[in-house]
C-alpha cells in the first residue's frame, strides 16, 4: 500500500484524508463525488485508490487529520475547523503550523461554546477568573481566555466533558454545541461562543512543488464550482414582454438571464440561474408581477 512515501518526496497523486465514520464521513464523500472523484473501495477501507482522477482517499479518525497533514502523509483533508484550529493553536509562538484552512465547506456546522450550570446568574457566568473550565479543546480555550485577560484554569478531558460540573471536576465547560439538547440534559446553558465551526478543506501552507500542484488546482476549481452552485436554481417562466423590467427587479441574483420571444406574440420566455434560494414567497411575488408557467430546476453543473 503506498502509504509510506516519505514526506517531501515527489508525488504524482494527491491524497485526501477524510473521516472514516462519523458526522463528516458521508457528506465529505458526497462532496468529493460531486467533484467527479470516484474510488476503488479496498477491503481494509483505509486507503481507496482514485479511479477517475489521480486523487486517493485516506479514511481515518478526524482527530488524526491535522497530524497527517503536518507530517505529509496526506496532502489535503476534510475536517472540522474546531479540530484543525485546536491543533494549529497548539503550535508555540514563533512556530507556524504547516497546514491551514483552504475552504469552508458548508456542512458539519457547530459551535464551540462555554456552558455554565443553568442556576448561575449572568453576572456569575461573566466572572470566570479563578474558575476551572473542562474541555477537549485546551489550546483554543486557553487562547480565548488569554485574548480576554481571563485567568481561569483549563482542565483537559477527552470525553464526557458535560458531566464535569456535576462531578465537581470543573465549574463550567467549553464544548461543541449544535442543538443544545446535551447541555440541557446536563442542566447547563451555553454562554460565549469560542468558535463557529463547519467542515473545512485543509491543505498545506506551502505550495506543492510537483505534479500535485496541478491536480490540487483542478480539484479546487471543481470544488469552487460545486460550492458556488449549492443554492443555485435554474428559474424559467413566461410573461408579457412589458412585464420584464418589473420581473427583473425581483431577481437581483439572476445571472445572465436569457429572454426569448415566443413566436408571433408579444410574450417572452425567460430563463436565469438564481444564486439565492428560490422560495415559494419569491415565486408568488413573480406570479403577481405577471410571470406564469414558473419552473424551478436544480443546477447540476456549470462551467462559466
Ligand atoms: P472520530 O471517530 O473520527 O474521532 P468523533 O466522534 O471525534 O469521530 P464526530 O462526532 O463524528 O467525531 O464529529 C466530527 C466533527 O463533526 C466534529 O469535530 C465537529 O466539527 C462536527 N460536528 C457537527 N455537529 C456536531 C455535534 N453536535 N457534536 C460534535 N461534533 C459535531
Ligand atoms: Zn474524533
Amino acid at each position: 500500500m503506498p502509504l509510506s512515501a516519505p514526506s517531501g518526496a515527489m508525488r504524482e497523486r494527491v491524497r485526501i484524508a477524510i473521516q472514516k465514520s462519523g458526522r463528516l464521513a458521508e457528506p465529505a464523500r458526497a462532496l468529493l463525488s460531486s467533484c467527479g472523484l470516484s474510488w476503488r473501495e479496498s477491503r481494509d477501507r483505509l486507503f481507496c485508490h482514485g479511479d477517475s482522477t489521480p486523487i486517493d482517499l485516506l479514511l481515518v479518525r478526524d482527530d488524526d487529520i491535522p497530524g497527517l497533514l503536518a507530517e505529509g502523509t496526506c496532502d489535503l483533508g476534510i475536517v472540522g475547523r474546531n479540530v484543525l484550529l485546536e491543533r494549529a493553536s497548539g503550535y508555540g509562538t514563533g512556530e507556524v503550523p504547516p497546514f491551514r484552512e483552504w475552504r469552508g465547506l458548508g456542512f458539519g456546522a457547530c459551535r464551540l461554546a462555554l456552558a455554565v450550570p443553568q442556576a448561575w446568574s449572568d453576572s456569575q457566568a461573566a466572572a470566570l477568573d479563578g474558575l476551572r473550565i473542562a474541555t477537549s479543546y485546551p489550546a483554543l480555550v486557553s487562547q480565548w481566555l488569554k485574548e480576554r485577560g481571563i485567568a481561569a484554569d483549563v482542565v483537559t478531558l477527552s470525553g464526557s466533558v458535560e458531566i464535569a460540573p456535576r462531578l465537581g471536576t470543573a465549574d463550567l465547560i467549553c464544548d461543541i454545541v449544535s442543538s443544545g439538547a446535551t447541555l440541557a440534559a446536563n442542566q447547563l446553558r451555553a454562554t460565549d461562543i469560542v468558535l463557529d465551526s463547519e467542515a473545512v478543506l485543509a491543505g498545506p501552507v506551502a505550495p506543492f512543488g510537483d505534479a500535485r500542484a496541478e491536480i490540487a488546482g483542478l480539484f479546487l476549481r471543481r470544488l469552487d464550482a460545486v460550492l458556488g452552485l449549492r443554492d443555485s436554481k435554474l428559474l424559467m417562466f413566461q410573461t408579457d414582454s412589458a412585464n420584464v423590467p418589473a420581473l427583473m427587479a425581483l431577481l437581483p441574483d439572476a445571472e445572465r438571464p436569457t429572454v426569448m420571444q415566443v413566436d408571433g406574440t408579444d410574450r417572452v420566455a425567460l430563463q436565469a440561474v438564481c444564486r439565492g434560494t428560490v422560495t415559494w414567497q419569491r415565486l408568488e411575488d413573480l406570479k403577481r408581477a405577471g410571470a406564469d408557467a414558473l419552473l424551478v430546476l436544480p443546477v447540476e453543473r456549470m462551467l462559466a
